[in-house]
């Protein structure tokens, strides 16, 4: 699973598109592939890295689109007269998202330019603007688009046309009293209305999780970083006479209160409102040392559930979780600390369960993804619609399957439970580290061990590892010593250890091994496409079920160690046992999964 590019803003462009590039031998279709994944590494656009890398002319772009889309290719002419008539109804940005425009009309009907002229047509929107004309299509490349919309409608027309260099620029930069209270310009606060919108707009494009916005006092200036499959980049750095501007900018963008500097507050930006793009942000500002406010912006994933097959679940648990869930009732957790993708994995599986005759209610804080058919329910604790209180609805509500995004309280659990022994199926997120951790927490919180263990079906621990980019992953044969270490650190996760060691690499060698008895593993190496090596994330899974031992030791108050012992026995593989097969499958390292396994 790549969590990492669940990205709408930059949908990738289909290779198909080019291939007449390769057919008329101006490239291969390996450069073609190169081209396809730095683009989409770099954020470019594909025909932006052809032309500059691989010197494709834009006229062959454009031949190799038209015999794509069997329409003619239309160059950018310099002096093309604008069609006001034709213009009146259709805004620059509406022109510069849909990638549509109008070119002429005659005795062969309108004449349109499109980027795609597929979807355009099939989207039939062109019929609704123009309902007495029959269009004729015509094809171009995105820099000739481009270049006919400021020619139409003017270089400033365009949102997102600048670059974030242009817009510093725009802004006169006087580092030199940074301190002063400095009362901006008009111009210049447009232009950091600009820069926040761009800011905004790169990080979604780029699918981060994370704007930091982090000011120096004095003359420092103001770094903003972004967090992209968990680790941290610089993304820009902000001249300290802004810093005061910018920061009273995103807090008027989710109404918080501009004068108060010296107390946390957090609030959420609604995009839309501001831009072309449906983004949603939690913001939380912090008053830090010398007198600054630092922001950070958590940019909340929105859009499909992902197939259950797709989240990176190995064979062995998928067949064990589907099982678990197709229980009509009972209790399953996911658990996981923030930011471990519990949400994407809950609702994999209420995709997997999400039939027409099955009710399934949520309750969530906040609702990130959507599914058809699901009934769901955004918690408004400032309203008073807490999730107890939205638990207690559905009861009365007629539901098969409960979701609840959160379950922290003895409260909630105590519905969940109470639920679950009613005959639903319940699915819950805990903020725990480990499966049987969780079972112990949940004993601690006082519910009764005989009405818990009746109700539980499995809890699912969770990670999010970097994942070794495709591109460039280098293999290589590993030596014994690396494979003694991989052996140690795999058993050490056992109750018997030095019982199990060979009998694990035989398995090993049976499942990974080549003819010759050899492993090969994989190590990072960083291409155009990738972050030194690593792209995307994939999930480590921990999945106990509440098996008849389970049951009896949860009864029995077990502790930790009981209860991972009988996992184990169960066919339970820890976390880190979930990783090191993933390392020996080439899909993430050692170093790796070290680093999401600490206890
Ligand atoms: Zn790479």
């Amino acid at each position: 699973m790549v969590f990492a590019d669940r990205d709408d803003g930059n949908p990738m462009q289909s290779p198909t598109k080019y291939d007449a590039l390769v057919a008329d031998d101006l490239l291969s279709a390996a450069e073609l592939e190169h081209a396809r994944r730095a683009a989409h590494a770099q954020l470019l656009d594909i025909e932006e890295v052809l032309v500059k890398d691989f010197q494709v002319p834009l006229e062959a772009i454009g031949k190799a689109l038209a015999r794509h889309f069997k329409v003619p290719y239309e160059p950018f002419l310099p002096g093309r007269m604008k069609p006001a008539y034709l213009l009146r109804n259709l805004k620059a940005q509406y022109v510069e998202e849909n990638q549509w425009l109008p070119l002429d009309e005659n005795k062969d009907g309108l004449l349109v330019l499109a980027l795609d002229p597929e979807r355009v047509r099939a989207s039939r929107i062109v019929n609704q603007v123009f309902p007495k004309s029959t269009p004729a299509w015509c094809v171009t490349t995105g820099a000739e688009f481009r270049r006919t919309l400021d020619q139409f409608f003017g270089t400033t027309a365009r949102s997102d046309g600048s670059s974030l260099r242009e817009v510093l620029s725009g802004m006169a930069h006087d580092d030199s009293d940074g301190e002063a209270v400095q009362p901006v310009s008009q111009a210049v606060e447009n232009e950091l209305v600009k820069l926040v919108n761009k800011v905004i707009m790169d990080a979604r494009r780029q699918g981060v999780s994370d704007i930091h916005i982090e000011p120096l006092p004095g003359n420092g200036r103001t770094a903003i970083r972004f967090r992209k499959d968990g680790a941290l980049v610089p993304y820009i750095d902000i001249p300290a006479s802004y810093r005061n501007a910018l920061v009273a900018r995103v807090k008027i963008m989710c109404d918080l209160d501009t004068s108060e500097r010296r107390k946390p507050q957090d609030g959420k930006i609604m995009f839309r409102k501001y831009g072309p793009l449906d983004i949603e942000l939690r913001v939380a500002t912090i008053p830090s040392a010398g007198g600054v406010e630092d922001i950070v912006m958590r940019i909340l994933p929105h859009g499909d559930a992902m197939a259950l097959d797709q989240l990176g679940v190995l064979p062995h648990n998928l067949a064990r979780l589907r099982a678990a869930v197709d229980k009509p009732h009972g209790l399953f957790f996911v658990c996981g600390p923030t930011g471990s993708g519990k949400t994407t994995t809950l609702h994999s599986l209420l995709a997997y369960l999400n039939t027409p005759d099955t009710k399934i209610w949520t309750a969530e804080d906040p609702v990130e993804i959507t599914q058809k058919g699901l009934r769901q329910v955004q918690v408004n604790r400032k309203a008073g619609l807490d999730f107890a209180t939205v638990m207690r609805a559905f009861l009365r509500a007629d539901p098969d399957v409960i979701m609840v995004g959160e379950m922290r309280d003895r409260e909630t659990v105590g519905i969940g439970i109470e639920a679950s022994l009613t005959g639903h199926l319940v699915l819950a997120t805990l903020h725990t580290n480990s499966a049987p951790e969780s079972i112990v927490r949940l004993l601690d919180m006082g519910m009764d061990p005989f009405n818990f263990a009746d109700a539980l079906l499995g809890v699912l621990a969770q990670r999010l590892a970097r994942r070794l980019c495709n591109a460039c992953k280098e293999p290589y044969r590993a030596d014994d010593a690396e494979m003694a270490q991989l052996l140690a650190e795999y058993c050490a996760e056992l109750p018997h250890a030095s019982a199990a060691g060979s009998a694990v690499l035989d398995d090993w060698r049976a499942r990974h091994a080549g003819s010759d008895g050899h492993f090969t593993l994989f190590r990072a190496r960083g291409c155009a496409a990738c972050n030194r090596g690593y792209l995307g994330r994939v999930g480590l899974h921990e999945l106990m079920i509440g098996t008849d031992n389970i049951k009896r030791l949860l009864q029995e108050r077990g502790r930790v160690a009981s209860l991972l012992a009988a996992a184990l026995d169960d066919g339970m593989r820890t976390l880190k046992m979930d990783g090191i097969e993933k390392v020996l499958l080439g899909i993430t390292d050692l170093r790796t999964v070290r680093q999401v396994c600490i206890r």
